[in-house]
């Protein structure tokens, strides 16, 4: 298989943690120029696969290829190839944001220009001479990923880069990572939020309990999970679930915005008596077709 056109290849990868099993044999490839979303809930073994794959982490069996290179002995050459944002924050806190990417300028021998480019990319060109200790979250890791790029890698792989950030560190982290891939060049980023996987990738490996469930792109993970659903909003105040469940299964109601909501997903056998019922002793505010969300798919997919 050719190592240039899946820059990262895992095959039958275990893990334990003295009896704790974090990985149970899983598998994929990144092919290049993709957006690759490793999606699942806390401790489904996200990181542990992650950092077996840059080598800092030895695992219990399986292989682990970063180019054409095994994991546990990375060449320097595949090391230039790559930048990698990883939560534990090693920045120089005593330095300003600009000092610290001046300083890996140097030692990749990249000019200032690249260092000025990049501030400006991650909006820190005016917080550029702040010292990083006085920086916020998203600052701090606005400046991790801009570091990350400045050796420009040709893949780059991230550890939950927007957990806990403000919207707007967000936003600036999302549009550089798409703007990183229209490049044709490769990402690889685990998440626990499904907005995040939606918007970004090009396929998501679903992670639960150390296996993988389903690798799609993310319009298939959600038909093929999550159907689609007659969303009803009923008019009546300070009703309750308790009142309708004669007349829904309770499954199907829930509580939005102080409203009472019948989801009924489109394959419901009894979906037209439902409606009816609802119609008979309710007033309807609205009753319209929604699109499966991921977060319905991710429910799905952790409780089997
Ligand atoms: P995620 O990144 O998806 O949140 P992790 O890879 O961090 O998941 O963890 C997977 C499982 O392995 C969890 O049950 C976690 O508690 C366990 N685990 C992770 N690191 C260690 C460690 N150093 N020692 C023991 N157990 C660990």
């Amino acid at each position: 298989m050719n190592s240039l056109q899946y820059p990262i290849r895992i095959e039958e990868l275990t893990k334990e943690y003295n009896k704790i099993k974090a990985l149970k044999g899983i598998s994929f490839k990144v092919k290049k120029g993709e957006i690759f979303g490793f999606l699942g809930p806390n401790g489904a073994g996200k990181s542990t696969a992650l950092n077996i794959l840059i080598g800092i982490l030895k695992p219990t069996s399986g292989m682990s290829y970063l180019f054409e290179d095994n994991s546990m002995d990375l060449s320097k050459k595949t090391r230039q190839r790559l930048g990698v944002v990883f939560e534990e924050n090693n920045l120089y806190k005593r330095l300003s944001g600009r000092e610290n990417l001046q300083f890996f300028a140097r030692l990749y021998n990249t000019n200032n220009n690249k260092v000025e480019n990049l501030l400006d990319l991650f909006d820190l060109s005016t917080a550029g001479d702040r010292l990083v200790k006085n920086y916020s979250k998203g600052m701090k890791q606005r400046l991790l990923i801009a570091r990350a790029l400045l050796n420009e890698p040709q893949l780059l792989i991230l550890d939950e880069p927007t957990s806990g950030l403000d919207p707007q560190s967000v936003e600036v982290i999302h549009k550089s990572i798409e703007d990183f891939a229209a490049q044709g060049k490769t990402v690889l980023i685990s998440t626990h939020f499904m907005e995040e996987a939606d918007r970004l990738c090009d396929k998501i490996a679903f992670i639960n309990k150390g296996q993988i469930v389903t690798i799609t792109p993310p319009a298939e993970l959600k038909s093929r999970y999550g159907a689609q659903i007659v969303e009803v909003v009923i008019k009546e105040k300070n009703l309750k679930i308790d009142n309708m469940d004669n007349i829904v299964p309770e499954r199907f109601i829930r509580e939005k915005d102080g409203k009472i909501v019948v989801e009924i997903p489109i394959n419901e056998l009894k979906m037209g008596k439902i409606i009816d019922n609802l119609k008979k002793d309710f007033e309807i505010l609205s009753i319209h077709t929604k699109e499966a969300s991921l977060h319905q798919v991710f429910l799905k997919l952790t409780k089997q």
